[in-house]
This record gives structure tokens, C-alpha cells and sequence, in this order.
């Protein structure tokens, strides 16, 4: 059957990537992926499911330590905007 560029192009018009979509972690605010445990402090639906400190050194670990406290500290002051909250 001949194909014609209108027939052609009309079924490349469902060809264009999407954006993926991105929330923010609720613990660490970290961009995560949706219905995906964070990759920033191991964290899925409140609850920790992945020790994010046991594969690294003890110098990371400590600085990992610390950057996660100031995280969660940091938590109920910030008036910034996020990006997908505007959506
Ligand atoms: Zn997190």
C-alpha cells in the first residue's frame, strides 16, 4: 500500500519525547521520580528502604550524614519556589 508523507508525517506526530516528570523527596526534598524511592536518602512513602550510607567510605558518609541532617532541618522554613509546584 503506498505510503504518503501526509500518512507518513501524521504517524510521526506521535513521535516527540516528553519531559519526565519529576516530584520533590518529602524528607529530603531531593528531585525524585515518581512512585520511585529517593536515591538522595533512601526514603519511599516516609519509610526507609535503602541504607544510602552503607556503600560509602567513612569520609562520605560522614559529609552524607551531615548534608541529610541539614535537610531535614532545613525542612519547614523555605519560601523558594519549586518548579513543579507552579504547574
Ligand atoms: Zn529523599
Amino acid at each position: 500500500m503506498r505510503h504518503t508523507k501526509s500518512h507518513r508525517n501524521m504517524r510521526r506526530a506521535h513521535h516527540a519525547l516528553k519531559a519526565v516528570e519529576t516530584s520533590a523527596c518529602s524528607k529530603c526534598h531531593a528531585v525524585v521520580v515518581p512512585h520511585m524511592l529517593c536515591m538522595n536518602c533512601g526514603t519511599y512513602q516516609g519509610r526507609q528502604v535503602v541504607d544510602v550510607l552503607r556503600k560509602l567510605t567513612k569520609k562520605e558518609r560522614k559529609e552524607k550524614e551531615r548534608t541529610l541532617r541539614e535537610q531535614e532541618e532545613a525542612k519547614g522554613e523555605h519560601d523558594h519556589d519549586h518548579a513543579t509546584a507552579s504547574k
